[in-house]
């Protein structure tokens, strides 16, 4: 169960956003049913999602449904926050992204990612939508999950309890700790890892069988726990792969690694 969420009645999102001059955010709309068709459509060359209506010009051809055939479905949470950014990295590593709004459209995922953007409206359109025990449904089966920024505050103890950690949020202070660093991260190679901080989380408390992967003045900011992915920051804002990659290679992931309970 998702506790309640005091205040979040009257939090609005923008106030939560991150400096006026960041990117614009198609996620931060409230309402599905008022999205434009543009903010669901791909970048042009992109190729389009299986989960978007695709118009017959647009539609793959044979060839394009073969090769779709070996490409892992990868769910983002769509109800709010960056998640255009986590599906245009994924088709990148040649996922097939697909926005999750509602229960149904967790079907046959291989793996999902929980972007970021502000908690408490998350918290919000999860609770609405029915979503709490089919996510941690996925999550206890094994399936991969990748949870950024709100979404690592997401999967925490006080939310869907998928992650045994405690968020602590807004940890680094407010706007002004808004920060960028290059991070170190434990089963992520290539050296390090640059990551844009915004008004981000750090772990506070860590449970056994959390593997921290990465800290800053100590904090964790990238834990694994399982097949369960946890990160303080927007990986996604700089185009960096490689925890997305990480996250893929869970895919088949041996059952030492998926837990004792699946
Ligand atoms: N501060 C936000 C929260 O607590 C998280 C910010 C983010 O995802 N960039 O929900």
């Amino acid at each position: 169960m998702l506790p309640p969420n005091p205040g979040a009645g009257g939090r609005s999102v923008v106030g939560e956003r991150p400096n006026a001059g960041d990117r614009p955010n198609a996620g931060d709309r409230p309402n599905a049913g008022d999205r434009p068709d543009a903010g669901e459509r791909p970048n042009a060359g992109d190729r389009p999602d299986a989960g978007e209506r695709l118009n017959a010009g647009e539609r793959p051809n044979a060839d394009d449904c073969r090769h779709a055939a070996h490409r892992p479905n990868v769910g983002v949470l769509a109800l709010q926050g960056d998640f255009e950014a986590h599906a245009r990295i994924l088709r990148g590593l040649h996922a097939e992204p697909r926005e999750v709004r509602i229960p149904a459209d967790l079907t046959g995922l291989d793996a999902l990612v929980l972007p970021g953007g502000e908690s408490t409206v998350m918290s919000l359109g999860i609770e609405r939508e029915g979503l709490g025990d089919p996510l941690r449904e996925l999550a206890a089966a094994g399936t991969p999950v990748l949870g950024t920024c709100a979404g690592l505050i997401m999967l925490d103890r006080d939310h869907l309890g998928v992650l045994d950690v405690r968020a602590q949020r807004n940890a680094f202070g407010r706007q002004l700790r808004s920060f960028e660093a290059d991070l170190d991260i434990a089963g992520v190679p290539g050296g390090p890892l640059h990551a844009v901080f915004i008004r981000a989380p750090w772990v506070a408390e860590v449970g056994q069988g959390v593997e921290v992967l990465a800290a800053v003045d100590e904090h964790p900011v990238a834990v694994r726990e399982r097949t369960v992915i946890a990160v303080s920051f927007h990986p996604e804002l700089t185009g960096e792969p490689r925890l997305h990659a990480l996250l893929l290679g869970l895919i088949d992931a041996p059952a030492s690694v998926r837990g004792a309970d699946v």
